[in-house]
């Protein structure tokens, strides 16, 4: 059996310079993509994963925008179609976790978090929507993570944020089932990324896997859903056995 095919197919990627969003970004390459790799920062992550994206043989844009800002978001979208034509997959990956407890938890960082980790979401959604309606075909599949449902190692802020995205993706699978458009969620656990950058091996062992998962891993169930047509308003949980809800 062949790999899912996504051959003419234009997906748009947020936070792509590292991580998840790297290997998701070369997944969709590798059935055929062509990839729109954004970035906040790290501008030379990002130009090298566009790198690697034609490296694949498919055309790649790398442009920075924050998800969070209206604006920065519409101009990221007005030239990526401007580019590389109309969006067909948005995966909605970039994300913050700052680890913080109840206690110490500030007003601020709480909705900084909503910001990038839903509102993000949303914001680009609203600008691909449109075209994928006219078209009747567009895949849209959202980062959520398991600390949508358990408590996880970053904070309550990061826990809402993710749970309202998987309420976002529901929402929007409804709407939409009869257009051609599946909106899904993929929602890992105790990926080896920047992310986590503390505490690995004591991480590690709560898995029941016992090990970390690796962003490949991620874009594989990615890639699973934005090539099914029948798949609409899940979450698919990549989690090392963690727990089966
Ligand atoms: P990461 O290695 O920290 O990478 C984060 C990515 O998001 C980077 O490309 C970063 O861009 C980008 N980003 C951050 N803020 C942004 C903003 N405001 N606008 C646009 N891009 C922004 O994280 P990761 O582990 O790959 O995580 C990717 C997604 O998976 C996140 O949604 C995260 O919540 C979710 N997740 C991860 C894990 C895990 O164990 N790693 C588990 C569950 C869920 P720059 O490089 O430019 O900073």
């Amino acid at each position: 059996m062949s790999g899912p095919d996504l051959g003419g197919r234009v997906a748009l990627v947020t936070g792509a310079s590292r991580g998840i969003g790297r290997a998701i970004a070369l997944a969709l390459a590798a059935a055929g993509a062509d990839v729109i790799v954004n970035y906040h920062r790290e501008a030379a992550a990002a130009e090298a994963a566009a790198d690697a994206v034609r490296g694949l043989g498919r055309r790649a844009l790398a442009l920075g925008a924050d998800v969070a800002d209206a604006a920065a978001v519409t101009a990221m979208a007005a030239q990526a179609e401007a580019t590389l034509g109309a969006i067909d997959i948005l995966v909605n990956n970039a994300g913050i976790a700052l680890r913080r407890s109840p206690e110490a938890l500030t007003e601020a960082e709480f909705a900084r978090t909503v910001a990038v980790n839903l509102t993000g979401a949303f914001l680009c959604i609203q600008q691909v929507l449109p075209g994928m309606r006219r078209r009747r075909w567009g895949r849209i599949v959202n980062i959520s993570s398991g600390a949508a449902r358990g408590a996880g190692v970053i904070g309550v802020h990061y826990n809402a944020s993710k749970a309202g995205l998987e309420g976002l993706t529901r929402g929007y699978a409804a709407r939409l089932a009869g257009e051609g458009v599946t909106v899904n969620a993929v929602a890992p656990s105790l990926i080896e990324t920047d992310m986590l950058a503390e505490g690995r091996e004591a991480l590690a062992r709560r898995v029941p896997l016992g090990r970390l998962g690796r962003p490949e891993e991620v874009a594989e169930a990615v890639l699973l859903v934005a090539a099914n047509a029948y798949m609409t308003g899940q979450t698919v949980q990549v989690n090392g056995g963690m727990h089966f809800t």
